[in-house]
């Protein structure tokens, strides 16, 4: 980061707003590649600037910049001032200021090393060194390593007396190797693409055990070459907590986003089956489905102190013993619709205004083992790692594929199959939830890329949740 000096510039602006605040983000990311056994990118980028919001007449400007200086900062706030009060003639929602509460503190990710600690060719070797234990035969064509480690260091400065800086370092780990044969093709990756994604020092790529971990990538990749075909049928489904972190993204997350049930989204990415109505009453799933909201988890991808409106972050249950009770809805969205929320309101750089996103949505853990819960099925496929993905705008009817699955029978786990797949429908799915794995099941997992909004923006979020059993599921076959 360069002199500039967000709490010196603050004092200095001059505005008529009745409240204003600047988000200062600096972002630098870098990215390292190793295909087939050689180094295919290392690159590096940064973005550093300031988001600018006011409020006047009930109505929020915004403007953002780049140009990192007292005069450039004072043109931002004027252009806020001017779109706000143009937009104030025809605000639909009049706020005040309660949506941007006053809280001060600071934030620090957990991690031991920083990213400038590991040498550019300490990463590359690591990731090149990770080929020889994928390739576990000639039929498997393909092998990656990627790393991806985010310094971001966030500021932020109020009217209202907030004052709140937060440093996170995120790094996504992945590795996979693709094989083919006789027209058929497997690829299997570290629990789904970028799924080891946390909050977490440079530790985390050398301590990882890159030999045994990518053996057993690259021998499953070759398993499945082999294996048979998911079968097709009405029958149990379990799974694996890298399954279970899609599941609860697209089939939870989404749906319960507040400003997408306010109809924000309904021209981009979809609106969703919840009515305001339905919050403390619908059955969502089965009483063994508890859904939190933790932006507490330690080293979780999305784990922080405070949201961009400086609302404190907390653990709230979002669904309790299968009852829906709370909406993923920031300050702006718990105004407009009256409804509890959550510290979700998050923006994913400083050229973005804030909006409800999920952050860490997990499933609470159960009581059931890994054994328990296969020695009580008869007839049914585990599905480990996402694949592939389609559920409809309305976040209701869904088909998910995974990359490796296995046959249980009469209680036991038996043959490997290729192409496991399953369908439904969200709230029926989650009411056949039978059975819930207990904390030795219980995985944690991330993705850096969860997209929404216009302009677009994509974001961070965590996922955690234990192996889960689901009964009388369409399972079928095929890519
Ligand atoms: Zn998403």
């Amino acid at each position: 980061m360069n002199s500039f000096n967000l709490n010196t510039i603050f004092k200095s602006l001059k505005t008529k707003a009745e409240w204003f605040s600047l988000r200062e983000v600096f972002e630098s990311t870098n990215t390292h590649v190793a295909r087939d056994g050689n180094p295919e990118a290392n690159y590096s980028n940064s973005t550093h600037g300031v988001m600018i919001e006011i409020l006047i007449n009930g109505q929020l400007g915004y403007s953002a910049t780049n140009e990192l200086t007292l005069q450039g900062l004072q043109n931002a706030i004027n252009k806020a001032e001017f779109f706000a009060l143009n937009a104030s003639k025809y605000s639909l929602v009049k706020f005040d200021t309660s949506i941007r509460p006053i809280n001060s503190g600071n934030y620090k990710s957990n991690a031991k090393n920083n990213i400038n600690e590991i040498s550019i060719p300490e990463i590359n070797n690591l990731l090149v060194s990770s080929n020889q234990y994928l390739k576990h035969s000639d039929r498997i064509i393909c092998t990656t390593g990627f790393a991806m480690m985010v310094d971001s260091k966030h500021k932020y400065i109020c009217s209202n007396g907030s004052n709140i800086e937060q440093d996170f370092q995120f790094i996504s780990l992945d590795f996979s190797a693709t094989g083919q044969h006789n027209g058929n093709i497997q690829k299997r990756t570290d629990h789904g693409m970028l799924a080891r994604s946390y909050q977490i020092g440079t530790e985390f790529i050398l301590d990882t055990n890159i030999k045994e971990r990518c053996q057993k990538i690259g021998e499953q990749a070759d398993e499945l070459l082999f294996a048979e075909e998911c079968p097709t049928g009405e029958m149990d489904l379990v799974l694996a907590p890298d399954q279970m972190m899609l599941q609860i993204h697209e089939s939870v997350g989404h749906p319960l986003e507040v400003d997408r049930i306010l109809g924000d989204e309904r021209n981009y990415a979809g609106w969703s089956f919840i009515r305001m109505d339905d919050f403390n009453n619908l059955q969502y799933g089965s009483n063994l489905m508890n859904i939190t909201f933790d932006p507490t988890v330690n080293q979780q991808f999305a784990s922080y102190k405070f949201d961009d409106s400086g609302l404190e972050a907390k653990k709230d249950y979002i669904i309790k013993d299968g009852v829906l009770i709370k909406g993923l809805g920031g300050t702006e969205s718990q105004f407009r619709s009256k409804l509890d929320g959550v510290a979700n309101f998050r923006s994913s750089s400083w050229n973005r205004p804030p909006i409800d996103r999920m952050a860490n949505l997990n499933l609470e853990p159960g009581a059931s083992s890994f054994n328990e819960i296969i020695s009580n099925i008869e007839n049914g496929v585990y599905m480990e790692s996402n694949k592939s993905w389609s559920i409809d705008d309305y976040r209701n009817k869904f088909q998910f594929g995974c990359e490796y699955g296995k046959l249980i029978e009469n209680g036991e786990i038996t043959k490997t199959l290729r192409n496991p797949n399953y369908r439904g429908i969200t709230t029926p799915f989650w009411n056949k939830l039978k059975s819930v794995g207990d904390e030795s099941t219980f995985k944690i997992y991330g993705t850096p890329y969860c997209g929404k909004g216009e302009p677009n923006q994509i974001i961070r979020v965590g996922h955690a949740s234990p192996v889960c059993h689901f009964e009388n599921i369409d399972v079928f076959g095929g890519n």
